[in-house]
C-alpha cells in the first residue's frame, strides 16, 4: 500500500515503462531488493542535470536500477558499468540486460566490488555518477576510491544509510547483529559529510539517500 506522499507524488512523476513495472513487481514477489519511487526520483534529477557520459553501480541485484538510469537518459549516449557478486542475482541481470538493453549500453561486472573497483581505479576510468547501493558496512572502505573514480564535478549518489532507521539509534540501543552495520554507516556518513574533496547533502528520503559532489580533485 502506498502511503498518502506516495500516492501524491505518483501524480507528478514520469511512468515506468511496462517493463520495468513487471520487474519491479517481481522484485517484489520475491523479496529482491531495489530502489524505491522516491530514490528513482532523486537519481532521475541528478542524471537529467548532471548527464554523465559514464555511470558506475555498485549492486546490481536484477539490472532494474540500471535500466531504470538508462531510461532516465533516453537521448544520450550514456553507458553503465554495474557490478553484482551474486551469480542468482547477475545471472537475472544478465538474461534482463539481454532483453531490455539491445544496445548493449550497460556492462555487467560479476565480480565483487571491492575488488572491481581497485581494478577500475587502476585502469584509469572514469565516471560523472556513481551509484552505491550494495552492502552498507562496505561503504566506508568504497569511500576513498568510488572518490578516486570521478572528476571534480562528478556525483556519487548512495542509497539506503538509515539502513531501516537503524542508523539512528544510539548505538546502546542496537542490537548484536545490527551493531557493526550501524558503526560503519556512521563512519561513512562522518566522511562522505567531512570530507573536504565532497559537498554532500542527505536526504531523508525513504531509507536515506546522500548526495556527494566532488569539489576538488
Ligand atoms: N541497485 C539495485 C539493488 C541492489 S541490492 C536496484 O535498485 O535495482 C544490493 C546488491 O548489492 C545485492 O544484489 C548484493 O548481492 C550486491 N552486493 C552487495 N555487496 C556487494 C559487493 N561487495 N560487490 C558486489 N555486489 C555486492
Ligand atoms: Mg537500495
Amino acid at each position: 500500500m502506498l502511503d498518502r506522499t506516495e500516492v501524491f507524488l505518483e501524480k507528478y512523476r514520469t511512468p515506468l515503462p511496462t517493463y520495468l513495472s513487471e520487474m519491479s513487481k517481481h522484485a517484489q514477489d520475491h523479496n529482491i531488493p531495489i530502489i524505491t519511487r522516491g530514490t528513482g526520483d532523486v537519481l532521475r534529477y541528478i542524471l537529467r542535470t548532471v548527464v554523465p557520459d559514464e555511470i558506475l553501480e555498485i549492486g546490481t541485484a536484477i539490472g532494474f536500477s540500471a535500466l531504470f538510469m538508462k531510461e532516465c537518459l533516453p537521448d544520450e549516449d550514456v553507458h553503465i558499468t554495474t557490478i553484482e557478486k551474486i551469480e542468482a542475482r547477475y545471472a537475472q541481470a544478465e538474461v534482463n540486460f539481454s532483453k531490455y538493453d539491445k544496445d548493449n549500453r550497460i556492462t555487467l561486472i560479476k565480480e565483487d566490488a571491492g575488488y572491481a573497483i581497485n581494478r577500475l581505479r587502476d585502469e584509469g576510468k572514469r565516471y560523472k555518477v556513481v551509484f552505491l547501493d550494495a552492502a552498507k558496512g562496505q561503504y566506508i572502505y568504497f569511500l576513498p576510491v568510488l572518490i578516486d573514480l570521478m572528476d571534480v564535478g562528478g556525483v556519487l549518489v548512495t542509497d539506503n544509510i538509515f539502513h531501516n532507521g537503524v542508523v539512528m539509534n544510539s548505538k546502546y540501543a542496537v542490537n548484536q547483529r545490527d551493531r557493526t552495520i550501524h558503526e560503519r554507516l556512521r563512519e561513512f556518513l562522518a566522511a562522505v559529510t567531512g570530507n573536504e574533496r565532497l559537498e554532500s547533502l542527505i536526504f531523508p528520503v525513504d531509507d536515506g539517500i546522500v548526495v556527494s559532489k566532488k569539489i576538488k580533485q
